[in-house]
């Protein structure tokens, strides 16, 4: 700080000299009574001192100015001080040096006063002026321009005085001590006003801290919180003490672990959270946002904690201080959503997600320990159908019991899920003992199967499993679930709930299915494919009412290929549709070669009536072939209803009025309900084979059931074919239930196209025998 702006003369502009000159003036005004006092003590020495060598009168004379002189000052320095600005500071601090310039000049008259015969007076009356100099440094260290001025005027007259003597050692004492002391006034006044502003600045900080704090503390829902060198809760704030629920003067000097643990702090089991706490704060460290468990008002709460420790100047460590914030119910929130990506929302079962995660940790335990674990995948067999015909609320009522099932059948060292859809999975922790293993498969399927009450349905689904073991069957996640699903997919094929384990040749058969869906893709291009057709006899008469149009398909990779293999794989790679157009066509063309009689019958999937211009497709494929509607016949079979919203009923009925007939196929063998014969009027049942070979036996339900059929066709109008009679038996128990037609081995196998037009050409009519 430049000597000239300590004295008031300059204010450089990059300090705010506004406060600073405040805070000079203001302490103008400290020790005034004191310097008044000793002034005034000193002035009366000196008048006693004088006496012996100078008037009274005079003495007095000089006291009195003295007096003046002394309270004009004092006077000025009670009223400056505040309030004080800009020029009228220079104002201010130039009438002070002019009235300490007029004490130093009163004071001074002594000295002139006294004649040079006698120096010891002299000497003290210097003395006591010089002792003024020091009072000043010391008392008005905020005005030193006020000390300058009574310095240089006392100490200037002292050495005039001291010249008459003509003793120049006392004159370089005096000038040396005049020197000095100036110097003094300045360093003092330099310290004073860096320790004043110093304080300003600290007391501004404070308050701007403290202001902070208190909007802190009012605006959030966070804490404020200090604990003492012994942790110790030291000032509680009203938030923190909300926060405990406890009263902030019971807080008060409680040990901060042991207030917010609660039973754990007798008990000694504390949540590791807490004791990660009393780590931190025992090896005095700094933390942020540290999650705790804490206990209290009996509740178990989560709280954010961030502090730091505090240190005084000597460096000594005096506690923490630091922020708070209850984060239970964020934490709630946050576990929730961990959770939802985690567990199945239907069911409460662990997803897909912690299943891969599990599978995983469980193949890398059976690495490390050279072991086994298992993984099994579920199917549940007509879970599809419930969906569709009873709607998904019973379907996801239906799935919630079934993975209630499942869990109870899990021990600890097994954990179920659900993949999605109806499809679960168990991974078998340790799968070393083999037969456990298969037991848990077959107590799956059994469980899963027993039927089910769901409001007022009873439902009956079955379950298939396929099981793999890692690392054997697959030592990654995706290859083990891959054979799993292999083997479940075998499970499916042999018609459901069985359980099949993994083997290599599944490998090949899927492998094989995919290049056969790659062949199927080639083979309407390759014109790989043929129609045979299979004569339908009437009971009585045994004349050819018409045939089934049935498609063949001989591969140039895999040569014949049966249709009960390749059509599910075509409906799989929805490629039956353009396929199916393809028989249409044909069969039609065929039949319009025929004798005008006899009718021809085309199978039709599910997923071809699904189509929205199936109805077009059949108008296209008659009008092209010029085939008589009547003469025509789409077989379907029950599993065309299953699909919800799909208006299946509708097309059925737009086929019936284009005069195409429409037959039921396989009836008996998928979901068996009667009450699919009043959705559409039929032209004709066919009753399944499995039916025909049992009322042949004699089964008593299978002939119950192909009566039942035949009455109910009967009184619909309807006709009914009895399919797959291969015996002469079986023709004659046909024949006495009162089916109209029969289609089986023993009138005729599907023939190729050439061989029915040779039948009509040889036989040239519809007659054989
Ligand atoms: P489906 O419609 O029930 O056809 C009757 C099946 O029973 C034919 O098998 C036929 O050869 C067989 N069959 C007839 N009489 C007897 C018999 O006395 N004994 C035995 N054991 N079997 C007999 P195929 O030709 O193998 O057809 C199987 C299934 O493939 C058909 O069952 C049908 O659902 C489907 N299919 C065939 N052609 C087509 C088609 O063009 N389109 C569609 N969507 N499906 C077709
Ligand atoms: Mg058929
Ligand atoms: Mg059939």
């Amino acid at each position: 700080m430049p000597m000239l702006a300590i004295l008031g003369l300059s204010s450089p502009v990059e300090q705010d000299w506004d406060t600073i000159r405040a805070i000079q003036l203001s302490g103008v005004e400290r020790h005034s009574l004191i310097r008044t006092v000793i002034n005034l003590v000193l002035g009366l020495m000196v008048c006693q001192t004088l006496s012996n060598v100078i008037e009274t009168w005079i003495i007095a004379l000089w006291f009195g100015a003295l007096i003046a002189a002394v309270i004009y000052p004092a006077n000025l320095a009670q009223k400056i001080g505040h309030n004080v600005k800009g020029d009228a500071v220079r104002r201010e601090i130039t009438k002070l040096a002019g009235s300490m310039a007029a004490l130093a000049a009163v004071w001074s008259i002594p000295l002139l006063l006294v004649p040079a015969s006698h120096p010891d007076v002299l000497a003290t009356v210097w003395m006591v002026l010089a002792a003024l100099v020091i009072a000043l440094v010391v008392l008005l260290h905020a005005a030193p321009m006020g000390t300058l001025a009574f310095n240089v005027i006392a100490m200037g007259a002292s050495i005039f005085a001291f010249s008459k003597t003509g003793e120049l050692t006392t004159i370089g004492a005096v000038a040396s001590f005049s020197i000095l002391s100036f110097m003094a006034t300045i360093e003092s006044a330099r310290a004073w006003l860096l320790l004043k502003m110093n304080e300003v600045g600290l007391a501004e900080k404070n308050e701007v801290v403290s202001m902070l704090l208190r909007e802190f503390e009012e605006g959030g829902a966070d804490w404020l919180w200090q604990i003492d060198s012994a942790r110790r809760i030291v000032h509680a704030s009203p938030r923190f003490s909300y926060a405990v629920g406890m009263d902030a003067k019971a807080m008060e000097g409680q040990p901060l672990v042991q207030i917010i643990s609660g039973q754990a702090w007798e008990s000694g089991d504390f949540p590791p959270s807490l004791h990660r706490l009393a780590e931190k704060l025992k090896r005095r460290e700094s933390f942020s946002n540290l999650m705790v468990r804490v206990s209290v008002n009996d509740e178990t709460r989560w709280w954010e904690l961030s502090a730091s420790p505090r240190f005084d100047g000597n460096n000594t460590f005096v506690g923490f201080r630091g922020v708070g914030s209850d984060v239970t119910e964020k934490r709630k929130s946050d576990e929730k959503i961990s959770h939802m990506a985690r567990f199945d929302n239907l069911t409460g079962l662990p997803n897909r997600l912690q299943l891969t995660e599990g599978l995983s940790n469980a193949l890398a335990d059976a690495a490390k320990w050279r072991g086994r674990c298992g993984f099994m995948m579920i199917d549940l067999d007509r879970f599809k159908s419930v969906n569709d015909t009873l709607g998904h609320l019973v379907g996801d009522r239906l799935l919630a019991m079934v993975s209630q099932r499942l869990r109870t059948l899990m021990s600890k060292n097994e954990l179920c899920g659900r993949l999605g859809g109806d499809e679960f999975a168990v991974i078998v922790h340790d799968a070393s003992d083999a037969a456990r293993f298969n037991m848990l498969a077959k107590e799956i399927i059994d469980t899963l199967s027993r039927p089910y009450e769901v409001g007022e349905n009873t439902l009956f689904i079955g379950a298939s499993v396929g099981t793999a073991l890692g690392p054997s069957d697959g030592d990654t996640v995706e290859t083990l679930m891959r054979s799993a699903d292999l083997a479940l997919y075998r499970s499916k094929d042999d018609g459901g709930g069985r359980h099949n384990c993994y083997e290599p040749r599944l490998h090949s058969t899927a492998e094989e299915r995919r290049v056969m869906e790659m062949a199927l893709r080639k083979a309407l291009e390759r014109d790989e494919f043929s129609l045979a057709f299979q004569p339908v006899v009437g009971v009585d008469s045994e004349a050819i009412m018409g045939f089934e149009a049935l498609l063949r398909w001989n591969s140039q990779d895999f040569g014949p290929v049966s249709p009960a293999k390749f059509i599910p794989l075509a409906e799989e790679a929805r490629l039956v549709v353009p396929i199916g157009n393809w028989v249409l066509h044909r069969a039609c063309r065929e039949a319009t070669m025929w004798p005008s009689n006899i009718k021809v019958a085309v199978n039709v999937s599910a997923e071809q009536l699904y189509e929205a211009d199936f109805v077009e497709t059949v108008v296209e494929a008659l009008s092209e072939t010029g085939l008589e509607p009547a003469r025509l016949e789409l077989e379907v079979t029950e599993s065309v209803f299953l699909r919800e919203g799909s208006d299946v009923c509708e097309t059925l009925d737009r086929i019936l009025s284009l005069g195409v007939g429409l037959a039921l196929d396989d009836f008996g063998t998928g979901y068996s309900a009667l009450g699919y014969l009043s959705k559409t009027r039929f032209t004709t049942i066919k009753v399944d084979r499995s039916f025909v070979q049992g009322a042949a036996k004699g089964l008593p339900e299978s002939i119950a059931i192909i009566r039942a059929v035949v009455a109910m066709a009967d009184s619909l109008g309807m006709s009914t074919t009895a399919e797959g009679a291969e015996t002469d038996h079986e023709v004659a128990i046909i024949r006495g239930l009162g089916c109209k037609k029969i289609q089986g081995y023993f009138y005729g196998r599907p023939m190729a196209g050439n061989d029915v037009l040779e039948l009509f050409g040889s036989f040239g009519q519809a007659q054989i025998a």
